[in-house]
């Protein structure tokens, strides 16, 4: 053997007897640190994980590996152990895994025929099906129907979410004809449910690893891992709210929209024109809404945060009290996210969308099934109803009865002119209809202007519009097909 060689094996050995155990012997810590720490820490540590934060008690909650907890070390940051390696203080037990969700949908279409349909929006990177179910009533024909999409788990580890988005499905099923909201509801909207836009990475949370958020995006064999909530187009990495790393739990993706998980919802929001969303999320008690940019105009704001405040009083934390969860923008509460799903509805669709972080420090991404299951998935109902009720009171409704493509801008007059529903967006404030023709935005008392234009009849026109104040009284408006 030559020298070097010998030299070269020695070295290799002695590298896997010295550092390889002490890497295998160390896994994640998790830790508390000050919330007021987040974004100093974030500009060290740009990849941290971190898992939600408890607003009351002032602190957040964080992965790091050993690398980073040496360097939070060095940076003379408080912060508390929570949790030493491969203890996992909960379970997934008892949580829905991705093939049980399938089946569910399956059932509840069949069950209830007159009412859900089951439909599948994508397929995976491991081809799992990605399921929807459409809830409406077939037998009441008021037209056009205005669509609320309700959303889980776009992370792998919040599998709460997805019971949430299955109670959802669970109650408008059973509750109709019972429930007279939901009997109206269902008369004059149409609900669509997602509850796991992310099957594959909750496979692997049920099956390895507890702590998996992302989907399982693989690299030269390797399962590497996108966060689909940082793959979405609008915004895509504008403004260090996602990562290019792809160890990163906010790995971003190699190009905007990669995924199939995010192109099924792309596609999804796209079709139905949905009036209103609701993303679920764990854990932090809060509610998001857009934007996930420091400094980026959101027109729309005060809209967005009296719809809120609807929901925030009827949603009930995790220790019995109503009210109590926080409203804001990602920047507000926490830090930069760019590629949010958020931004995207909002840009592109003008969709009221929200995000619900559910359940608190305490519990984490999995509470103890038995124990908090039904009653958490019970305190969220009054938020998604309140959505739906708000939906069903003021809003401006115009209805076209051509078949062209209809484009339309909304002003709002408002301290002089003012641009409400473009999203912000000068560059291409037109928007297209939904499908049916409708326009269905629920707004603030005030005085509004449409500027619509239909190109093949060559139709462009200003008109004031009303705002109505139920779901049977639309404003119709007749151009020659
Ligand atoms: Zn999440």
């Amino acid at each position: 053997m030559h020298y070097a060689l010998k030299i070269r094996l020695i070295l290799v050995f002695f590298l896997c007897t010295h550092v390889i155990p002490l890497n295998a012997s160390v896994g994640p810590q998790i830790i508390d640190i000050d919330v007021e720490q987040l974004r100093k820490l974030k500009l060290n540590l740009p990849n941290i994980d971190l898992l939600g934060v408890d607003f009351p008690a002032g602190l957040a909650r964080l992965r790091l590996s050993p690398q980073e907890l040496t360097t939070l070390q060095s940076m003379d940051v408080d912060y508390k152990l929570i949790q030493k390696p491969h203890q996992p203080m909960f379970a997934a037990q008892g949580y829905l895994k991705p093939d049980e969700v399938i089946q569910k949908l399956n059932e509840a279409a069949t069950q209830h025929s007159n009412l859900a349909e089951y439909k599948e929006i994508g397929r995976t990177t491991e081809n799992r099906p990605i399921g929807a179910l459409k809830i409406t009533s077939s037998a009441a024909h008021h037209t056009p129907k205005p669509r609320v999409l309700f959303n889980c788990m776009h992370h792998a580890r919040e599998v709460m979410t997805t019971e949430v988005c299955m109670d959802i499905v669970e109650q408008l099923l059973n509750q109709y004809t019972i429930h007279p909201e939901v009997t109206h509801w269902l008369n004059n909207l149409e609900v669509w449910v997602v509850p796991q836009v992310n099957p594959d990475g909750n496979a692997r949370v049920h099956q390895q690893d507890l702590y998996w958020r992302k989907n399982t995006w693989t690299r030269y064999g390797h399962v590497q891992g996108v966060d689909l909530n940082r793959n979405y187009p609008e915004g895509w990495n504008s403004c260090n709210g996602s990562s290019d790393l792809f160890i990163s739990q906010t790995y971003r993706g190699p190009t905007p929209a990669s995924e199939p998980e995010t192109q099924a919802m792309i596609d999804l929001v796209a079709s139905i024109k949905p009036t209103a969303n609701i993303s679920y999320h764990s854990f932090s008690e809060i509610i998001l809404f857009p934007y996930g940019c420091k400094g980026r105009h959101n027109p729309a704001k005060d809209l967005f945060i009296s719809i809120a405040e609807l929901m925030q009083q009827e949603i009930i934390d995790d220790k019995g009290q109503a009210g109590t969860y926080r409203l804001g923008t990602a920047p507000e509460l926490l830090y930069n996210a760019d590629g949010t799903d958020l931004d995207f509805q909002f840009k592109a669709h003008h969709v009221l969308a929200y995000t619900i972080e559910i359940n608190s420090r305490d519990n984490g991404f999995h509470p103890n099934y038995q124990q908090w299951r039904d009653l958490t998935v019970r305190r969220q109902r009054g938020g998604w109803q309140a959505l739906l009720e708000r939906v069903s009171k003021e809003a401006i409704r115009v209805v076209f009865t051509t078949r062209s493509r209809v484009y339309y801008r909304l002003y709002q007059q408002k301290r002089g002119v003012q641009v409400l529903w473009d999203g912000g967006n000068t560059q291409a404030p037109y928007q297209t209809l939904a499908p049916d023709g409708a326009l269905h935005l629920p707004v603030e008392q005030g005085n509004y202007t449409l500027n619509y234009y239909i190109p093949t009849q060559g139709i462009y026109k200003f008109i004031s519009v009303p705002i109505s104040k139920n779901l049977e009284d639309w404003l119709v408006i007749h151009t020659n097909d």
